[in-house]
């Protein structure tokens, strides 16, 4: 067990809990609750598992926040960083300089992890950062053709691609726009969500096409000559794990490219090993022109996010004989580019991306499909170390339960009780666990679940 910083006094948990509530504004966070109410406080991680402040471990089964997909104990990671902060622990890259450390990351995430058609990578900070970078390489990249009346970027509602206001405005949740008054020239499309949004009887497939067949109407709409980009997380995490048809992506591709238009994928939460590729885009086996990358990067040990630029976007750029005037003081630090490249060394040390795809994946899904059986459930849908389930009042209408109840946060209070930690999207919980998950602890993981739905079954019905 790893022993406490020194910086850190000795407090009781209510201590804690009390300074929290006086200085501290958390994000995503309702702050009357959480001043009337306190924090739940995190003291340290190991393995899999967080252990709260007054001792109770939890079987992390969202990776942090869809980031440590190799789980907390990484010393080889945390090495690196150390041993980076002795050497340079800071260098921007700012005018016609670099550091030795962004080079090699750039290098190893190119050749070793990017599919073959990428040739060049931007850092950022985070993935909101990255997708603010999107909006300002797709611009160029129009702009420098001659092209600069393409300025929509579609997206889909119920989409998250982050929160500064750039970002907000390519997502599509509705709670989140309310507070923001948005970029303009972004326009929203139906999600791929079939089991709130099939028509009755209609089959994956022809949902897909539906699904898929909205993108080309909006481009019409739009005229083709006006849009720039299409951007979509190729499973939507924080909207609830939203995996669409086995159809949708290659049509999507295929209205993009008819009409020529950018085809942005943020894998923010599937890149590095979620599906057990390094990227959805491996998986679907299709070719994005730009990538949203952060989280796993660094397995979430340090602060850092990109774009992955395909040679079709990357030619235009190079060319661009104008400054590309955008950049954040902390583009590629040396920290963070030192945690990905020993993120890098991990993963493919221990193989985890076959383990995904032929073990553990496979197993996740047999397991986590048992709990269809449950009376609060109404579909359990998995794909490589993602997952989720729909709680349903009434599984044979799908009715949902009124919003007033809170059933989600009901049900996400009483898994954490029974040890296990998963986030409640409205009525849809959802699971991510670090990949590097042993079969024992996905049966630790199921075991509890269905306890807390247990648990929360006598209190809701
Ligand atoms: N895109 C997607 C798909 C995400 O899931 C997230 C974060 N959950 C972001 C962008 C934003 O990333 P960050 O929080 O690092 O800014």
């Amino acid at each position: 067990m790893s022993t406490r910083p020194n910086f850190l006094p000795e407090r009781e948990t209510r201590e804690w809990q009390d300074l929290d509530n006086k200085h501290y504004l958390h994000p995503f966070t309702t702050h009357k609750e959480i001043r009337e109410n306190s924090a739940r406080i995190i003291e340290r991680a190991e393995d899999i598992y967080v252990y709260t402040h007054d001792g109770e471990k939890l079987l992390d089964g969202m990776a942090g926040l869809w980031c440590c997909n190799l789980g907390y104990s990484r010393p080889e990671i945390v090495d690196a960083v150390h041993q980076q902060l002795q050497y340079l622990p800071f260098y921007n890259n700012f005018f016609q300089c670099a550091h030795t450390t962004v080079i090699e990351a750039s290098h190893r995430i190119i050749n070793d992890v990017a599919p073959d058609h990428i040739t060049d990578v931007f850092f950022t900070g985070s993935g909101s950062e990255a997708n603010d970078t999107n909006i300002r390489i797709v611009r160029r990249y129009w702009d420098v053709q001659g092209q600069s009346q393409r300025k929509y970027i579609i997206s889909r509602d119920n989409a998250y691609h982050g929160s500064t206001i750039a970002a907000t405005s390519l997502g599509g949740i509705a709670d989140m726009k309310k507070q923001v008054d948005g970029m303009g020239n972004v326009e929203h499309i139906m999600p791929p969500y079939h089991f709130e949004l099939s028509e009755h009887g209609e089959s994956e497939e022809a949902f897909g096409e539906r699904a898929a067949q909205a993108l080309e109407d909006k481009i019409l709409a739009l005229g083709p000559e006006n849009v720039a980009a299409f951007i979509g997380e190729p499973i939507m995490g924080a909207g609830g794990v939203k995996i669409p048809p086995a159809n949708y992506w290659k049509l999507i591709e295929k209205i993009c490219r008819k009409y020529n238009i950018l085809l942005i994928l943020d894998e923010v939460i599937t890149g590095f090993g979620r599906l057990g590729h390094w990227f959805a885009c491996d998986y679907y086996g299709i070719k994005p022109d730009l990538i949203t990358f952060a989280k796993a990067v660094t397995n979430g040990f340090q602060q850092l996010g990109g774009v992955l630029v395909s040679d079709r976007v990357s030619k235009v750029l190079n060319s661009d004989s104008q400054e590309f005037t955008h950049g954040y003081t902390y583009s590629g630090h040396p920290a963070a580019c030192a945690a990905a490249l020993a993120t890098i060394g991990v993963f493919e040390r221990d193989n985890v991306l076959d383990y995904v795809r032929n073990e553990i994946g496979p197993y996740f899904t047999e397991r986590l499909s048992e709990l269809k059986g449950h009376p609060l459930v109404g579909e359990v849908r998995t794909i490589g170390m993602l997952g989720a389930i729909e709680i349903v009042k009434d599984k044979a209408s799908k009715t949902r339960f009124p919003g007033e109840v809170n059933a989600g946060v009901i049900i996400r209070d009483c898994f954490i009780n029974e040890g296990v930690i998963m986030r409640a999207v409205g009525q849809t919980m959802v699971a991510a666990p670090p990949l590097v998950i042993t079969k024992s602890q996905v049966d630790e993981l199921i075991e509890k679940a269905r306890a807390g739905l247990d648990k929360a079954a006598s209190k809701l019905i």
